[in-house]
């Protein structure tokens, strides 16, 4: 089963899927972790990958693109976080089976607050709100015990601009699939939003 979460920037699509991982075995495929790490290594194309992300724009396509049909590979249960998320990178995956899409449906009003709390963990693979989902012991991953840090791209100014990027790109994949498209009222609480996308998933 191969589902795909769409949302704006905070709308929890990486808690959803980090969830469906953990309860359900889905493998979570998020670019944005994949793109970071590869920022962390300090390559030639992390280095350009790096000066697209500090400014909120989407990388580009054949970056993306490529990393992603890799990772997919043979594997048969993923969530897609934060992937289609412009018309041309909907259409580099037509050949493969999309079974659901789920859109986290949440005001940019209700979201902007969530920037100032957000932390991942040192490996960038869990996600948490020092208000809404804090860790247990304050600071520190819950999952793997390293510390908890800022994105560097949840400055005011990024966050305006990776709106700006999700209206005019990513907006246009609900249409492409708009058969498909099953929305989920992402302004309730982290358990309300994941209770939904459970029962659309019939999971
Ligand atoms: P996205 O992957 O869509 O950018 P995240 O999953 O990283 O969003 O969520 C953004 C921030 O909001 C994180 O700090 C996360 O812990 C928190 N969060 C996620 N879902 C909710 C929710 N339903 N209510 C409040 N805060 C949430
Ligand atoms: P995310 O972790 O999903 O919030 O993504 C963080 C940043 O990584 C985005 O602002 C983009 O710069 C880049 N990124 C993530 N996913 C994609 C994608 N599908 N295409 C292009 N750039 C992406």
């Amino acid at each position: 089963m191969i589902i795909i979460i769409i949302g704006p920037p905070g709308s929890g699509k990486g808690t959803v899927s980090e969830r469906l991982a953990k309860e359900f075995g889905f493998f979570h495929l998020s670019p944005g972790e994949l793109l970071r790490e590869e920022v962390k290594k300090a390559t030639i194309i992390g280095k350009e990958i790096q000066r697209y992300i500090e400014k909120g724009q989407l990388v580009p396509t054949h970056f993306v693109a490529e990393m992603l049909k890799l990772e997919l590979k043979g594997k048969k249960k993923v969530v897609l976080d934060g992937f289609p998320r412009s018309l041309e990178q909907a259409e580099s995956i037509q050949e493969i089976k999309i079974d659901r899409v789920i859109n986290l449906d949440v005001s940019e009003k209700q979201v902007i607050e969530r920037f100032a709390g957000r932390r991942i963990c040192s490996k960038g693979t869990h996600g948490y709100h020092l208000q809404y989902l804090p860790p247990k012991k304050p600071g520190v991953c819950d999952e793997d015990g390293t510390l908890l840090v800022q994105r560097q791209d949840d400055k005011p100014e990024v966050i305006k601009q990776r709106f700006n990027v999700y209206h005019q790109e990513s907006r246009p994949v609900l249409k492409y699939y708009q058969k498909k498209v099953q929305n989920v009222d992402a302004g309730k609480s982290p358990d309300e939003v994941y209770e939904q996308v459970k029962k659309i998933l019939r999971l």
